[in-house]
């Protein structure tokens, strides 16, 4: 074989085995991917959440490391049967990742959601079980017993059916209300979750237009130059407002980031000899 169809081939293969190494929901090709006037793709950010960690500036003091113009769209409360399908269709228009914080009750009346999402490479996460709006006003038993019931319930569903077996549940947690305590934080960062607050939000859990989601929105977007936004995807306001909220950004100049948890060495470890590790940054 000559050098240079030597190289080819050893380029291929080292290809393949990268490829090999990425989850496959993270292979799954992109429907808008070539289009213009797309948001996405997403850079791709791997939170590191050893210890803990908090983030989004409306609560904590700092935020992701997002560029000027960068987006990082979160959606919680779901999965819903009418909403959930209409936001994944308008993310994958815009060739778009997203972070869900589903709950734990949600996630066991609709499991094929949780895994669609999934399969179409979003991150989930977790928001407790049955979304008590304030942990703070529970016993502490009472409040751990809520996020593990429901990082519980979603890893089931999601890894109810053959072809999501391997999928993993992000050590990523939102309080309900954003309503966190000093001693449920300290609880998750023994486990290495993280928890994620915002950098603005889009006001669609209040009884407005979706007209007034999507201009409050772009607002916030505007003034803030970068961030994350929470969303909800169990709003038809907001279902409405997401396609006008994703094209006025393309025009305005914005580009997405997505984040996925870093892996840790023990997982790396346990890849096939030959496999190419993913750069550390
Ligand atoms: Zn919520």
């Amino acid at each position: 074989m000559s050098r240079a169809r030597a190289t080819t081939a050893l380029l291929a293969a080292f290809g393949a085995a990268l490829l090999a190494s990425l989850p496959a929901h993270a292979q799954t090709p992109c429907p808008g991917a070539g289009a213009q006037n797309v948001l996405g793709p997403a850079r791709i950010i791997e939170v590191d959440t050893q210890g803990g960690g908090a983030y989004g500036t409306l609560q904590y003091a700092r935020s992701l490391d997002l560029g000027e113009k960068e987006i990082l769209f979160t959606f919680d409360d779901g999965p819903d049967p009418e909403v959930t399908p209409q936001i994944l269709d308008t993310l994958d228009r815009h060739c778009l990742k997203a972070t869900f914080f589903f709950t734990g009750l949600r996630a066991e009346r609709y499991p094929e959601l949780v895994r669609e999402a999934w399969r179409r490479g979003h991150t989930i996460a977790t928001h407790t079980y049955s979304h008590p709006n304030n942990l703070r006003r529970f016993a502490p038993s009472y409040a751990r017993g809520q996020i593990t019931r429901g990082q519980e319930a979603i890893t089931a569903a999601l890894q109810g059916a053959e072809d999501t077996k391997e999928a993993e549940l992000a050590p990523f947690f939102r309080f309900p209300g954003l309503n966190d305590s000093a001693r449920l934080k300290a609880w998750l960062a023994a486990q290495d979750i993280a928890v994620f607050s915002c950098d603005f939000g889009s006001d669609d859990w209040r009884r407005i237009s979706a007209w007034s989601v999507y201009k409050r929105t772009i607002r916030s977007a505007s003034y803030m130059g970068r961030g994350i936004v929470i969303m909800h995807d169990t709003k038809a306001r907001t279902a409405t407002a997401l396609p006008m909220i994703l094209d006025e950004l393309v025009k305005r100049g914005f580009t997405a980031a997505h984040m996925r948890p870093k892996k840790s060495p023990e997982t790396l470890a346990g890849l096939p000899e030959g496999t190419l590790r993913p750069e550390q940054p």
